[in-house]
């Protein structure tokens, strides 16, 4: 059992399993650490991505209270999700938290809100409100966004529209504090107070793409229709260079071994740090991704990219220009990417637009003040 400090200090404990639960909870989850009077922040990290998280949160220099072990090879969604709720309650009934935190859609943050839920302990939700209504686009995100709602007690929401899904489904205004992206503020922390690790020498005047690919929704054909594409397009321009950081997943590796080897001006490389990654994609001429989070950051950072999926959630990232869908189809990933890249290309120089439609980098601060009045 751990003892409490002084009954008036809430203990609240944020848990994450994976890089971007960390990316986004460290910003949190440092804020809460200032507020030592009033807060005893708990970590938790379940490991289900143990080597990713641990990088993210050397990085931000998190130490976990509490480690699980819960990842197994070749485990089935089923067994992950029955073995993170298991390990979870166990922990909250050690630990009698006055509040969970989890980030986003993960079976780590669906299986938090579910044990924390089942031991009445309010959950709050950040990154509240995403949706694209297809709960097979990203799967499994979108039910875990949705199930993770029906859970929590508070939600913030990083934007407008996050909010008005969330009253839409019949949350109580009362409960939704928008609050901007935590990815915004990580964002700012690592270009502004952390040097990169990894450097990448580009040969001068050239232009960088930063690709990048591993929805689970994308595995076999779309995505060697991607990387097709990705090859195609450096292969039209010679002033282009490639950095595509390959997910460990062995159905990615698979593929871009057997699409990629051997091609001129693409380097891939492991997937870096995210100080090394935000560096380089500050210096990204255009990035083609179907990663949820590295859409928000190129917005923020106003760097024109092609989303190859058919729907995003990120559709403020749309409105504000810097995103354009291309689904995962060889010919509408490349026809995009191309007619991007021509030199002088207006489409590509009013996408070129920094938006705060993610907020300031002042979104933690606002999650800790809300939870200072309701707690
Ligand atoms: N990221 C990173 N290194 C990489 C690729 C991505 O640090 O090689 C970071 C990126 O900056 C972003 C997060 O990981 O903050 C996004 O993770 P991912 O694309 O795996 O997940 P999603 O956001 O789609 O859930």
């Amino acid at each position: 059992m751990y003892e409490r400090e002084a009954i008036f200090i809430k203990r609240v404990m944020v848990i994450m399993g994976t890089r971007p639960e960390a990316i986004k909870l460290c910003p949190v989850v440092r804020e809460l650490q200032t507020r030592s009077k009033e807060f005893e922040t708990l970590v938790c990290s379940t490991g289900q991505h143990r080597e990713l998280l641990a990088g993210a949160l050397r990085a931000f220099h998190v130490v976990p209270d509490l480690e699980l072990d819960v990842m197994r090879e070749g485990q089935s969604l089923s067994g992950l999700s029955a073995d993170l709720l298991q390990a979870i309650d166990s922990v909250l009934q050690s630990t009698r938290p006055d509040a969970v935190l989890v980030q986003g859609d993960t079976a780590t943050a669906h299986a938090a809100a579910l044990a924390a839920f089942y031991r009445g302990i309010p959950v709050g939700h950040v990154e509240a409100g995403l949706r694209t209504y297809h709960a097979r686009d990203p799967f499994p995100e979108d039910y875990h966004r949705r199930a993770i709602a029906l859970l929590s007690s508070w939600h913030f929401a990083p934007t407008v529209t996050a909010k008005q899904n969330l009253i839409r489904e019949g949350i109580h205004e009362s409960t939704v504090c928008i609050s901007g992206n935590t990815v915004v503020d990580a964002l700012r922390y690592t270009l502004n107070e952390c040097r990169p690790t990894i450097r990448f020498e580009l040969p001068k005047n050239s232009r960088l793409i930063v690709f990048t690919a591993h929805r689970r929704e994308n595995f076999g054909e779309p995505l060697c229709g991607m990387l097709r594409a990705l090859r195609r397009t450096v292969e039209a321009y010679p002033d282009v260079f490639a950095v595509f950081p390959v997910h460990h997943n062995p159905e990615v590796r698979k593929s871009a071994a057997m699409i990629l080897s051997g091609a001129e001006r693409i380097r891939m490389i492991e997937p870096p740090e995210f100080i090394s990654f935000h560096h380089l994609l500050s210096k990204a001429y255009l990035v083609m991704t179907d990663s949820g989070g590295i859409q928000e950051e190129t917005v923020a950072l106003g760097i024109p990219t092609v989303v190859m999926r058919y729907t995003s959630e990120r559709t403020e990232g749309m409105r504000a220009g810097v995103l354009r869908l291309a689904g995962s189809g060889e010919e509408s990933v490349f026809s995009l990417a191309h007619r991007l890249l021509r030199l002088g290309s207006e489409e590509y120089l009013s996408m070129r637009r920094p938006s705060a439609v993610y907020g300031n980098g002042h979104a933690a601060e606002r999650i800790v003040d809300r939870l200072c009045k309701i707690l």
